[in-house]
């Protein structure tokens, strides 16, 4: 029988595995696939414990560590769904993800709790808090880390660490099923507020399971976790998929391009998937060499466009082939990808590389307003059905009904195939931001914008960046009699909003464009920051 969740792929691996096979590394330290169920049995039972139930929602705000891996799964051994939080987000946007997914435990770091997660937790259904040493996590050559060592701790706070050391069971009876929810994802999909996209359990093992059968990847593969884990691709594609296969995974705090090549060079992974601006990161670290990549099988990328120019840079530079692939939440990562032995083709006329091939038993069309099929080559929303694909919002039966039509996923992108079924990506219909792989709605940053005193009418829109492919700028006008300058708007942003989102450029213009009835015209601003550059 295949693993039905990823704590059943750790049962799996335990079988399969000898006991003190390597799950995790991190820095110096290790912990092995024995030592990870005991710790994560000890986490569940502490959680069953303190009153949560199977079903009740647990958030995570931490970066790639160790201690997500045990939250996550501990949480999920006590048969919660886990709603994985950015640790960059500010308590505005955390404080609507805690209430919206009634979150009744919380775990980050102390530091995060400290500066200001109490306060927002306070005012949330929040009854059990976990933290965790943050200024450990950061530190390379602590051994300390992985010894477990009792770390200074908040005082209305469980520390994650001593509680996984305590010793504990899991509590009986509640091993997830392929139809529960492992995780609400909070995305804005096509539009509108941030809404959490249900995740099964099944969902997850479906990419899982393809990762483990498609890739040709060693028996004993070694994952690189290069996208963050909070973040729907490294969650799936590298963890799930990793501990599906009883492999190693690689983590190593938050992206920074110099303490990954160390990595790379120490630990010589099979496998690994980021955005491409990653790629472009680690090309021009001045500490790169082609010895860094020698052991990688494949490498991936996703969630963003891949330049054509950049593959053929990093092939010729380094050897490796980066591997397009192309997916959203709702689909729970891919849907499409290129398969190992395959190169993307490129599209002539608009010179974008295809993202992929739809995986098997995912069916991707391409269709018009009406949501009718379009003829290969010709250009309509990309429209999503497979096993990957989440039964849809969390409480949210209109949008679910609105973006899922009959279970088939409506993206907001826009694409075509070509008559070998290559799908290329080439817009978007809904008002997404694209920075570095991280999304951006407008219509969010516009809500914050719109609090400040000077603020008349906001418009937010992206511009093409050399770096992040997108980059966010906003068009204000001014209340009369008001003054602010765009620098004191965008640093009014960015004290209440995640350091991805907040405008890198202002422009102040006497009135922006609308409709006859008022509504302002986004997307014009969009075409005019886009021709006037
Ligand atoms: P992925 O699963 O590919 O990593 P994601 O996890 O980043 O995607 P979201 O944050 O929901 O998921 O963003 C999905 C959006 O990212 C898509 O709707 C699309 O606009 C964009 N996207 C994802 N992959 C690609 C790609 N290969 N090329 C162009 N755009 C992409």
């Amino acid at each position: 029988r295949a693993p039905v969740s990823p704590p059943d792929s750790l049962v799996h691996a335990l079988r399969a595995a000898p006991a003190d096979r390597t799950a995790l590394t991190y820095f110096d330290g290790r912990i092995t696939y024995a030592a990870l169920d005991a710790l994560t049995d000890s986490v569940a039972g502490h959680l069953a414990a303190r009153g949560l139930e199977r079903g009740d929602r647990v958030a995570i705000l931490l970066q790639n560590s160790p201690q997500f891996v045990l939250a996550l799964l501990g949480a999920w051994k006590a048969g919660a769904s886990v709603v994985p939080v950015n640790p960059m987000y500010k308590a505005g946007e955390v404080t609507h993800v805690l209430r919206d997914a009634e979150v009744s435990a919380l775990v980050c770091s102390d530091r995060a709790w400290e500066a200001y997660l109490r306060e927002t937790a306070a005012d949330s259904p929040v009854r059990i808090v976990l933290t965790t040493c943050e200024r450990d996590l950061q530190t390379r050559d602590d051994p300390r880390v992985l010894d477990f060592e009792r770390l200074p701790q908040a005082p209305d706070a469980d520390d994650l660490v001593t509680v996984a050391r305590q010793g504990g069971k899991a509590p009986e009876g509640r091993e997830p099923g392929p139809s529960d929810i492992a995780l609400i994802s909070y995305t804005s999909g096509t539009s509108g507020t941030p809404k959490g996209a249900t995740n099964t359990h099944g969902n997850i093992m479906y990419n899982a399971e393809r990762q483990r059968t498609g890739l040709g990847l060693p028996d004993v593969p070694v994952y690189f976790a290069l996208a963050p884990l909070f973040h729907i691709t490294g969650m799936v594609v590298e963890l799930a998929a990793c501990l599906n296969s009883a492999g190693t995974l690689v983590l190593a705090y938050r992206f920074e391009a110099g303490v990954v090549l160390d990595a790379l060079a120490e630990h010589r992974p099979h496998y690994t998937v980021g955005p491409s601006t990653a790629f472009m990161a680690l090309a021009a670290h001045p500490s790169v060499t082609p010895g860094h990549f020698t052991s990688f099988h494949v490498i991936s990328s996703g969630g963003a466009p891949l330049p054509p120019a950049l593959v053929e840079k990093f092939r010729a530079g380094f050897g490796p082939y980066i591997r397009n692939g192309y997916g959203l939440t709702e689909c729970t990562a891919p849907c499409a990808s290129v398969p190992p032995g395959h190169e993307a083709p490129v599209d002539p006329a608009s010179g974008t590389l295809a993202v992929g091939l739809p995986g098997p038993d995912t069916v991707v069309r391409i269709v018009d307003e009406r949501g009718q099929e379009v003829p290969f080559g010709e250009q309509g929303e990309i429209v999503v059905r497979g096993p990957q694909v989440v039964p849809g919002y969390w409480r949210r039966p209109e949008a679910t009904a609105e973006t899922f039509p009959d279970g088939e996923l409506r993206t907001g992108d826009i694409g075509f195939m070509d008559p070998q079924g290559w799908l290329y990506v080439v817009d978007r219909k809904k008002d997404m931001i694209n920075a570095s792989g991280f999304k951006v709605w407008p219509r969010e940053v516009e809500d914050v914008l719109y609090t400040h005193p000077a603020v008349r009418e906001a418009a937010v829109v992206g511009v093409p960046d050399g770096y992040r492919g997108e980059t966010v700028k906003a068009y204000i006008s001014l209340r009369p009699g008001t003054e602010a300058d765009p620098d004191a708007l965008a640093a009014y942003c960015r004290e209440r909003l995640a350091a991805y989102k907040y405008p890198r450029q202002v422009e102040i213009l006497p009135d922006l464009p609308k409709t006859a009835s008022g509504k302002i015209l986004r997307r014009e601003l969009r075409s005019q920051a886009r021709t006037s550059r």
